[in-house]
């Protein structure tokens, strides 16, 4: 071999740090899809609506368990219509249920809004509604465009999304999965983290890892954030080298069976000094507390309030500069959102993260976050990872 070519390196493909093993379950528990779209059903009359057109994917994977990227789901009190294109022939056959597939020749939306306006009379639809966060607006032009004057469309309410806050067991079973498996993920950044290493170099050999061990994807894109960076609360893995003295905050996730993880721990590389380690200590505190208000009956606003008045009485509640967590399931950040002035009341089965941080600009920051699910008389942690503060 002449010099300057790439050497094959087989040795990085078998390290050790890519092997975590695989929590993929071997059999999945069923879904009751034809009792989510009954549920749905039931509410659409109390909110004055003869029918829902579902747009927002991960609420159509929700409702009938199509996971691929186009379709359309119509749901009106006596019909249930799956529209989705010929790519999705096969994948809607196995994956649906509770709902007729429609393999339209037309991209789903057109097909979906032509079936209305021949139909929606037959059906008794007058007033059908849509997702307003989930429709674009050349979408919701073509809809009016086909249906002309037969049908009025009304923003609905997220009545999906807020059937999906409370999760079933079936759900639980999945997430606690993704969670484990995204918590092995920790070890291998623990192993990887050293100074002069590239963020991105650590977030490689996680997603790497995670790849390998059988998840779909990650949660969102890796966090590794060193030194002063760490004072970015949404620092992706950069180019930067991790230098030899500071925080590194890893916030990451992975999806598993279609559900999310969502982590964070912070590391210190060096002896931290007096300032990090009590900032440390107050982000571990408000963790604690915070995940200590959450319970059934409680309203998420006081989770946050546990949270801030920790950080607060330290004197850091200025740095902490976002909403202390979020609902997690099919999609990363779901509702509830865990914030002040949020009235939403906790509810056995609502899984949502704890994720109070701490961030001086300039010099650094601390985030410490777990996925917690509200039980019958209180909270399980779902996050196994220790949280006493790590020096590397
Ligand atoms: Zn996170
Ligand atoms: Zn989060």
């Amino acid at each position: 071999m002449g010099t300057g070519g790439l050497v094959f390196q087989p040795a990085l493909l078998r390290g050790s740090t890519a092997n975590i093993g695989t929590l993929l379950p071997a059999r999945l528990a069923a879904m009751d899809y034809e009792g989510r779209q009954t549920r749905l059903q039931g509410v659409l009359a109390k909110h004055r609506l003869d029918g829902l057109l579902v747009t927002h994917l991960p609420n159509i994977r929700y409702l009938c368990g199509f996971t691929g990227s186009a379709g359309v789901l119509l749901v009106t009190e006596s019909t249930r219509v799956f529209f989705t294109d010929g790519r999705y022939t096969e994948q809607a056959g196995t994956e649906v249920q509770g709902a007729r597939v429609v393999i339209a020749r037309k991209p789903p939306l057109i097909a979906a809004s032509e079936r209305l306006a021949a139909k929606g009379k037959k059906w008794g639809l007058k007033t059908l509604g849509i997702e307003g966060d989930h429709l674009t607006v050349a979408g919701r032009s073509q809809l009016t465009k086909v249906l002309q004057s037969r049908l009025k469309l009304r923003e609905a309410p997220p009545l999906v999304e807020q059937a999906r806050m409370v999760k079933d067991a079936e759900e639980i079973d999945r997430l606690r999965a993704a969670v484990l498996q995204g918590a092995r993920l920790f070890d291998v950044a623990l192993r990887t983290i050293r100074a002069g290493v590239k963020e991105t170099e650590v977030a490689a050999e996680m997603e790497y890892a995670a790849r390998r061990a059988g998840v779909e994807g990650m949660s969102f894109e890796t966090i590794i954030a060193s030194g002063p960076r760490s004072a970015l609360p949404h620092g992706r893995a950069s180019q930067a080298a991790i230098p030899s003295n500071g925080f590194v905050v890893c916030d990451f996730g992975v999806i598993l069976t279609g559900y999310c993880s969502d982590m964070t721990r912070t590391v210190h590389l060096g002896v931290p000094g007096q300032q990090a380690r009590g900032v440390y200590a107050a982000v571990r505190e408000a963790q604690q507390a915070g995940t200590e208000a959450v319970k059934p009956g409680a309203k998420v606003s006081e989770v946050d309030r546990a949270a801030r008045n920790v950080l607060r009485k330290n004197g850091l509640g200025r740095h902490f500069t976002h909403s202390t967590g979020h609902g997690v399931g099919l999609e990363i950040h779901e509702a509830p959102r865990v914030a002040a002035g949020q009235a939403e009341v906790l509810r056995p089965g609502m899984v949502v993260t704890v994720e109070p941080g701490v961030y001086i600009p300039g010099v650094g920051g601390v985030r410490i976050e777990d996925m917690v699910v509200v039980t019958e008389r209180g909270r399980e942690v779902l996050t196994p990872t220790p949280k006493e503060l790590i020096t590397i």
